[in-house]
């Protein structure tokens, strides 16, 4: 999956770090990624480059040993020879740590971008000094990450697996049920009610699968198996699905990407491996 960048190593543990001449640098600008494209891929502004157009920056993570910063800027001038692109652009191509990383500080960029006030009263926030949170110098107030749950379901009959594609959405590919964690819900209950609004059906002997973190919708992506329970007679969220069917094994035809959990377990399915 996305994350899974071995022999590489992802620290997210916050230090009060600056930036040297050489770190790399995010910069976003709404779903836009400041980068310059080299030798056909994309490389990122070291500080070096970008320290003249930078208003504020703020240690990240660090992958091995490479540190990453995020940079905001000052105004509309960028560095010369680099360009906003939009981040999810060619990703696929990029080094899978590099595609990981991007999405992780696109995560963080948000959440830093929409808690620059206190929600409470107002107030300027500012990162602490020893860990990944914004206080509040006025009432106190503590931010953590905003980090959403959200549940991928494979509903499983025997040999038959639930397949469904989202109505609306760029995506067109297949997809499993999935939908997010609700106050005062345990995942199970959300399991349980995704595929009831979706598809109109029952489970039961829910399983963990694994998780994913989806940076570009601030989403922890929790998996689970399902099996069916009584009638499998699909009644289909219209609002929300455009089509859901069950198929079997021998009828999927999805072959394995490395990113996506949903993938993942498509094809755990495909090896009669689930939980
Ligand atoms: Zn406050």
């Amino acid at each position: 999956m996305l994350q899974d960048i071995a022999p590489s190593r992802y620290h997210v543990e916050y230090t009060d770090k600056q930036p040297d001449a050489d770190s790399l640098c995010f910069a976003f600008r709404g779903r836009e990624v400041l980068e310059a494209r080299q030798d056909g891929g994309f490389v990122l502004p070291r500080w070096k480059e970008l320290a003249p157009f930078a208003s504020a920056v703020r240690y990240l993570f660090r992958i091995d040993e490479q540190d990453y910063f995020l940079a905001d800027l000052r105004g509309e001038e960028i560095p010369p020879g680099y360009d906003w692109l939009d981040y999810r652009e060619g990703q696929k191509q990029k080094p899978k740590a590099f595609h990981f990383a991007e999405t992780t500080a696109y995560h963080l960029y948000v959440w830093y971008r929409d808690n620059r006030f206190c929600g409470r009263c107002g107030g300027k926030t500012e990162q602490d000094k020893t860990e990944r949170m914004l206080r509040c110098p006025v009432c106190g107030n503590m931010i953590y990450p905003k980090i959403a749950p959200a549940v991928i379901v494979a509903l499983t009959d025997g040999d038959r697996l639930l397949m469904t594609r989202y109505r609306g959405r760029p995506y067109k590919g297949y997809a499993l049920i999935a939908g997010f964690n609700e106050v005062g819900e345990t995942m199970e209950d959300t399991v349980r009610r995704e595929i009831m609004e979706e598809v109109g059906l029952h489970c039961k002997d829910i399983r963990y699968c694994g998780s994913q973190p989806w940076g570009t919708e601030s989403n922890l992506l929790l998996g689970y198996f399902a099996k069916l329970d009584g009638d499998a007679a699909i009644r289909l969220d219209r609002q929300e699905l455009s089509e859901a069917e069950w198929l079997d094994r021998e009828e999927i035809d999805i072959p394995a990407d490395g990113y996506s959990l949903t993938n993942h377990m498509i094809q755990v399915f495909l090896r009669g491996e689930e939980p």
